[in-house]
């Protein structure tokens, strides 16, 4: 575990506090904006914490609000051109009322695995817009998407002939995009997934090749699928690279044995978890989108864009939320133990892929009116010193059976948490 470095332990305020609570609640800093308090509680789906356990019979569990997930991904379209579609990467919450309800409100669904595919087919999507990516797929999964007549997104030559034997052997022609590692990068993006040596995609110069020899193969290629990195709050850097994206595709284009249908150009918007983090700029994003679009050249007009996002639909209506079990003293600090951490929830821990662990915002979801009265340590029930919810915290007073909520929780969770480790037994999760 890295140290924090000690801007981290204290949150400034925002200097534009998007609620009132946060005059009470420093830490929370940036979220609330989609989920709803009364009376100093924080509320899902109109349930507090305590019905929410009493509803599931759970006494930790990851909450997500219907209303807020459509409050998002409404406010999100209103800024996109027509031209502009929305799909929903599972990967990011694949919980099935989760992803259900997403797909009333997005235009498909982008899927990584043979069991996200079953997944995505099983809400009633149809196959025709559900696209499967991923390095690595095995034939049983290449079979499976030609079968059912999914668009297969291919990360590598290899995969390509290997999925060439599949269609020719099944009678069938594969529809296919090619994932495209271009030779620009993500900038600002908290993972990049894309420019230089990557596991993700073929280089920019092998597709140029690729493209002449794709109508001997029983391929058709409906698409290209760019997809450069994730977390990305800077508006300006996700526009530069869509804008690097329509250049690259006037390369592209003249190569095709066929007519595209579409472009997926990534995504990568993120939401902000720390208190440095500012949310992305939908109004800039917007501004440059109506630019981008009013002068597409000729070539790209009748191509279908899409923007595939996960954790910007989801995240934000997520909570997890865990029960204080023991309040202890040692060398001077307190330590409030919960009854859920890490093995529930990964990211929070500072384990998933950050540098420096950051808290994520908490609080006592029915003390959001309660002043802030010390700075507590925050941790799991796990033999580890890895398992903190929440490092030198200021929090109202604790007590034994407060609910305890990590926000900002709707992506990223459950499924991406080791969840076997020490024998705690599996986080519910309910939509609500
Ligand atoms: C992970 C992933 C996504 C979703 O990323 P978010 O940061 O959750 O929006 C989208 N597309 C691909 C190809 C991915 O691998």
């Amino acid at each position: 575990m890295t140290t924090p470095k000690p801007a981290d332990l204290q949150f400034a305020p925002t200097p534009e506090p998007l609620s009132p609570l946060l005059a009470t609640q420093p830490q929370l800093a940036v979220p609330l904006s989609y989920l709803q308090t009364v009376a100093g509680t924080l509320q899902i789906g109109g349930k507090s914490m305590q019905q929410i356990a009493d509803v599931l019979g759970q006494q930790r569990f990851y909450a997500y609000d219907r209303q807020a997930i459509t409050q998002k991904i409404r406010q999100l379209r209103s800024k996109m051109p027509a031209q502009l579609k929305l799909h929903y990467a599972i990967k990011a919450n694949p919980y099935l009322p989760v992803v259900q309800h997403v797909g009333t409100l997005v235009d498909g669904f982008d899927v990584a695995s043979q069991g996200e595919l079953l997944l995505a087919l099983q809400t009633g999507m149809s196959a025709a817009k559900i696209s499967f990516a991923g390095p690595g797929k095995t034939d049983a999964e290449l079979r499976a998407a030609l079968t059912a007549g999914c668009c297969v997104h291919i990360e590598s030559v290899g995969e390509l002939h290997r999925l060439c034997a599949i269609a020719s052997q099944c009678g069938q022609i594969a529809t296919i995009a090619l994932r495209v590692n271009p030779e620009f990068e993500l900038k600002a993006a908290g993972m990049k997934m894309a420019g230089g040596a990557k596991a993700f995609g073929i280089d920019q110069q092998q597709v140029l090749a690729l493209l002449p020899k794709l109508s001997a193969m029983p391929v058709q290629l409906v698409g290209f699928h760019l997809y450069c990195g994730s977390q990305n709050l800077q508006a300006d850097a996700i526009l530069q690279t869509q804008q690097q994206i329509m250049q690259l595709l006037l390369q592209l284009l003249p190569l095709c044995p066929t007519a595209l249908q579409f472009v997926n150009l990534g995504g990568g918007l993120g939401v902000p978890y720390y208190s440095s983090d500012r949310a992305v700029d939908l109004d800039k994003l917007a501004e440059g989108w109506a630019e981008l679009f009013e002068k597409l050249p000729a070539e790209l007009q009748q191509l279908e864009f899409i923007l595939e996002l996960g954790r910007y639909l989801v995240a934000e209506a997520g909570v997890y939320a865990c029960k204080v079990v023991d309040i202890k003293q040692s060398h001077g600090q307190t330590f409030v133990v919960c009854n859920g951490g890490m093995h529930h929830h990964l990211a929070n821990s500072g384990n998933f892929g950050q540098v420096i662990r950051r808290n994520y915002p908490v609080a006592f979801a029915d003390k959001l009116d309660q002043p802030l009265v010390a700075a507590v340590q925050v941790v799991g029930p796990l033999c580890t010193p890895l398992d903190v919810l929440a490092d030198k915290i200021q929090l109202p007073k604790a007590e034994v059976g407060d609910w305890f909520v990590v926000l900002q929780s709707g992506a990223y969770g459950a499924t991406a948490s080791p969840q076997a480790f020490l024998g705690h037994g599996v986080v519910a999760e309910i939509l609500l």
